[in-house]
């Protein structure tokens, strides 16, 4: 199955590019939420983040900082969303990992945001546990 970033990165699909190395190219999102919405994406095909090498998420969060400072030079947003699907469950549509940069203004009118309801500590407590203890079992 031909992976639409894969064909961007190779040239044969065409994408306002911003940004590119010999890990990373970035360009912008076809689809923007705001002005200036980019995505980042690693060269080296992985699906998710569990897909990704360490050094290409590396990689990845460095050009994400260049581009955000870029983007607040180039376009004075408010604020900056940093977003980043895994998975249909989380609605990811294109299965080659990529973070969105997505600049916000005060009062733009898009939502990305859920109601906070508090939590039960007992129930993140032990989750928390859980999780810590598989830190240990993951390289
Ligand atoms: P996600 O839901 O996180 O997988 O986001 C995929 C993003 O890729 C969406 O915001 C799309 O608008 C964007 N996208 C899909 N195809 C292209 C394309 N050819 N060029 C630029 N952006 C694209
Ligand atoms: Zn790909």
């Amino acid at each position: 199955m031909t992976c639409i970033f894969c064909a961007i990165r190779d040239g044969q699909v065409p994408a306002v590019r911003v940004y590119e190395d010999d890990r990373v190219i970035a360009f912008m999102d076809i689809n923007p939420l705001t002005d200036g919405h980019l995505l980042v994406v690693p060269r080296a095909h992985a699906e998710t983040i569990w897909d990704l090498g360490d050094e290409d998420a590396r990689a990845v969060m460095s050009v994400a900082r260049k581009l955000a400072h870029a983007l607040r030079h180039a376009l004075s947003p408010d604020g900056l969303n940093v977003i980043q699907a895994n998975g249909r469950a989380a609605h990811q549509t294109v299965f080659h990992y990529h973070l969105h940069l997505i600049p916000r203004w005060v009062d733009d009118g898009k939502h990305l945001a859920w109601t906070p309801v508090p939590g039960q500590l007992d129930h993140i407590r032990q989750l928390g546990q859980h999780i810590a203890a598989a830190v240990g079992q993951v390289t």
